[in-house]
């Protein structure tokens, strides 16, 4: 099993970063997209790969740096050769209002006939905390608290991810959290790696667990975690403070570890 992370950065990133999204690929080959920012379709291509060549896509929550690439992957696959029909995994609170509040007004009227969200992808709504198999995987849905607020609150639903046969080669991606130390310190004692979000602004956004909160966390917890979501030329040094470091883009882990 494979992690490539297509970019490291914020909602706000350029192409020097991208947005924080991810491709795992199982065993078998198969490739699915984590998260599909509006950037995706330049971050797939600088890593070799079209909307074609994946497989599944995973939904975290409805910010446009996770979605904001979903009608050019609806249409590409949809208008492609194959029209190829991906497996769409989300959350199903998210599902309702990932097709009437965010990809409708796009995707709705194909001229000839009125498009549903399952007309462009395989859809498969999940749980709260529940969890799905995808080609020899397993993955539970973590319910991860991102934006809150006197009027609203919204959550994002981080990954743990588990490859059936090598149960020992487990881990977590956090997706969009706000500082959770009693979960990560939990989390740290079953999983081989933490990818978590991370701000290294000065201005605390209260959206994203902050470099500085991370800082807090025991060292056999910090030792697990890679940080990503961040902003350049922070100035930390991850490595001093007991990280395993930045990600950087386009960079890929293996499940077990490649050996040297
Ligand atoms: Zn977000």
């Amino acid at each position: 099993m494979k992690v490539q992370f297509l970019g490291v950065g914020s909602q706000f990133s350029s192409h020097e970063q991208y947005h924080s999204n991810m491709v795992i690929t199982a065993p078998s080959g198969k490739r699915m997209l984590i998260d599909c920012g509006g950037d995706a379709k330049f971050s797939l291509a600088e890593s070799g790969l079209r909307a074609t060549d994946l497989d599944a896509v995973y939904i975290s929550h409805l910010h446009s740096d996770h979605i904001g690439g979903m009608e050019w992957l609806a249409l590409s696959t949809y208008f492609s050769p194959e029209n190829k029909r991906l497996q769409l995994f989300c959350a199903e609170q998210l599902q309702d209002k990932l097709w009437n509040n965010s990809l409708k007004g796009g995707l709705e009227c194909l001229g000839e006939r009125c498009m549903q969200l399952a007309d462009y992808f395989d859809c498969h709504p999940l749980q709260d905390n529940g969890a799905f198999a995808w080609q020899g995987l397993q993955f539970k849905l973590v319910k991860m608290p991102h934006v809150g607020g006197e009027c609203c609150s919204s959550f994002s639903y981080g990954l743990l991810v588990e490859q059936t046969a090598q149960k020992d080669q487990v881990f977590f991606i956090s997706t969009d959290t706000l500082f959770q130390p009693e979960l990560l310190e939990k989390l740290a004692g079953q999983v081989a790696a933490i990818f978590h979000d991370c701000e290294t602004t000065r201005l605390k956004t209260t959206v994203h667990a902050h470099y500085d909160q991370l800082c807090t966390l025991p060292a056999s917890v910090k030792d697990k975690i890679w940080l990503y979501h961040y902003q350049p030329g922070s100035g930390y040094r991850p490595l001093d403070d007991g990280f395993r470091g930045f990600v950087v883009k386009g960079q890929e882990f293996s499940f077990p570890p490649r050996a040297a």
